[in-house]
């Protein structure tokens, strides 16, 4: 993949869902990369284009806040120990928990990934009701998912996917820098996502983040413009209302 590139052609040559796209729907964006690769940063850059972003780690938090959706099975299923004082989900512990154990990562993921994805429809179906005119509509919707590809029921919420890729050890420093985690544990992290050759190979599109932030920038423009074409598009007299 050339660097800053996209992995298909821009304008309407656009693989993916987004040929099923309807004009009188709202298009959504999923958007997923590895830990550090930049998917907070893009999504920020496309937020200030007016895109509503639907971000799953924020939903996760809201989850497992004190009195949160997922804090009472939570509880039943792993017990006091992984709740802190307040009753909030104890992130530290949990955290420890499910690097070693395999089969307790996939019982918190199956309290809330369903949580998660109900709340991410929810939020599509809010934002898709806003009249076009109206100051809360977005142009199209961008759900920030780093499991996009492996969880289940995430890929198809969203009409097309964009990665945001950088090489490894670009990514590893700006997560030292970042979290002050060390190398050997930002590897663990990294080899319990989805493999990036995946990724890369799965998403509709890539935004390499290599370089700077205002380079960066310029792909992220690039692509909005493209998704604005997709949205803009008239319809195809075979699907067009009557
Ligand atoms: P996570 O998966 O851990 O949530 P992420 O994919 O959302 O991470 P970011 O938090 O957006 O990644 O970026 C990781 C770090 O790298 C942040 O500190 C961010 O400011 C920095 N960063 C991202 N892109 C660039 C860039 N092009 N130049 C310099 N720093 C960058």
């Amino acid at each position: 993949m050339k660097s800053g590139s996209t992995k298909v052609p821009q304008g309407d040559n656009v693989t993916g869902n987004v040929a099923n796209f309807h004009p009188d729907e709202k298009l959504v964006i999923g958007l997923t990369g590895g830990i550090g690769s930049g998917k907070s940063t893009v999504a920020q850059m496309f937020a200030e284009y007016g895109v509503a972003i639907i971000d799953s780690d924020l939903i996760a938090r809201e989850l497992t806040q004190v009195g949160g959706a997922a804090i009472a099975q939570i509880h039943t299923t792993f017990g006091n120990a992984y709740l802190d004082e307040s009753g909030a989900l104890n992130r530290i512990q949990m955290r420890q928990r499910i690097f070693t154990d395999p089969a307790a990562k996939l019982q918190l993921e199956a309290i809330l990934h369903p949580l998660i994805r109900a709340q991410m429809q929810e939020a599509l179906r809010t934002q898709s009701t806003f009249p076009a005119h109206s100051q809360h509509a977005a142009p199209y919707l961008m759900l920030v998912v780093p499991l996009l590809f492996t969880a289940t029921g995430f890929r198809e919420l969203a009409h097309c996917t964009l990665m945001v890729d950088c090489d490894e050890d670009i990514q590893i420093a700006r997560v030292i820098n970042r979290d002050g985690l060390d190398e050997q544990t930002i590897r663990r992290i990294m080899a319990a996502q989805t493999p990036r050759a995946e990724q890369l190979k799965m998403a509709d599109h890539i935004i390499q983040n290599n370089g700077t932030l205002t380079a960066l920038q310029i792909l992220v423009q690039q692509q909005h413009q493209l998704y604005l074409n997709v949205c803009q598009k008239p319809p195809r007299p075979e699907i067009a209302k009557k």
